[in-house]
């Protein structure tokens, strides 16, 4: 069997939150259950909102719990002159576009809104003359054309899932504007070139997949295994988010040890029938993505106020 490769791909923007230790753990268990090897990255492209002190705790927090890991790669902060070099590879494969949309031509578009905030794209710039090019002083972002075809990910969580991008999607931005590279781009190419093989995190990512299983495509990746798991809400059905600060890292730190962390984790996720302490390595053990409930996780008052 092909040794398993997981990853922890966390943006250090503030302490990890409840929901983010629960995809770590998850994702943890799952490669080490297999005997498989984690990577770690720092998904720092957002300079304005990532520092590296928020990167040195989180590393701290991981290894607190027993999440631990073999290799760190460099953060994609780091890693523009690579993630150029896929971008010649698509434009030399005649599949890039610049597009001058405003961000308000964008919002006014009438099309489908998809869950995670972008619009189907029209294709407003796709066939812009050299001249009507020519006539726009401001810089472009870049998009990809897709294909009208299925994407199909059969997810360890969710089942089964698909998109047909041209329709659900829309071609979408790999570069924007100020020459910053976005997140489907850098994630395809840092997971591709770690040789991960399975992908884990939040449910929110899951309309991500398609897209990013199509750049593994054009780039010659193997597409890894997918599982996206429950997003944690607070008892009023919020999701939990780094704003939450008496369930960030810091605060549980200061009333919980690892072992009861995990286990109230692992009883959430469905792991164990009541939330008694328990090491990293011990749920390891029998660990099965089967017992992975796929529903989103309301986490109880007590926790929130403890
Ligand atoms: N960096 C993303 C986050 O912290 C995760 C991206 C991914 O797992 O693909 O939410």
């Amino acid at each position: 069997m092909e040794n398993c490769i997981g990853r922890f791909a966390p943006t250090p923007s503030g302490r990890m939150h409840l929901g983010n230790v629960f995809a770590a753990m998850l994702a943890w268990l799952s490669v080490r259950s297999k005997g498989g090897s984690m990577v770690l990255r720092m998904e720092d492209l957002d300079t304005q909102r990532t520092k590296t002190e928020y990167a040195d705790v989180l590393r701290d927090d991981l290894l607190w719990l027993g999440l631990d890991w073999d290799v760190e790669t460099a953060p994609q902060s780091q890693r523009s002159h690579v993630y150029d070099r896929y971008f010649r590879l698509l434009e030399e494969k005649g599949l890039l576009y610049p597009c001058y949309c405003t961000r308000s031509q964008l919002h006014n578009v009438n099309a489908p809104h998809l869950s995670d905030g972008t619009y189907v794209y029209p294709g407003t710039c796709r066939s812009l003359t050299a001249e009507k090019k020519a006539a726009f002083t401001r810089a472009p972002a870049w998009r990809v054309t897709v294909p009208q075809r299925k994407w199909q990910v059969e997810d360890l969580v969710q089942g089964h899932y698909e998109e047909d991008l041209a329709t659900d999607c829309g071609d979408f931005v790999v570069r924007r504007a100020d020459g910053v590279y976005v997140y489907q781009l850098a994630v395809t190419v840092d997971d591709g070139e770690a040789g991960v093989t399975e992908v884990v995190r939040g449910m929110d990512l899951l309309s991500s997949a398609p897209r990013q299983m199509y750049l593994q495509s054009l780039f010659g990746f193997h597409h890894p295994q997918y599982a996206h798991v429950p997003m944690l809400l607070a008892p009023d059905g919020r999701r939990l988010s780094k704003r939450d600060g008496d369930l960030d890292m810091g605060a549980l730190r200061a009333r919980m040890t690892p072992e009861q962390l995990l286990g109230y984790l692992a009883h959430a996720a469905g792991l164990l029938p009541h939330p008694e302490a328990v090491s990293a390595k011990e749920l390891a053990t029998g660990f099965s993505w089967q017992n992975v409930r796929k529903d989103d996780v309301c986490i109880s008052a007590d926790m929130l106020q403890a």
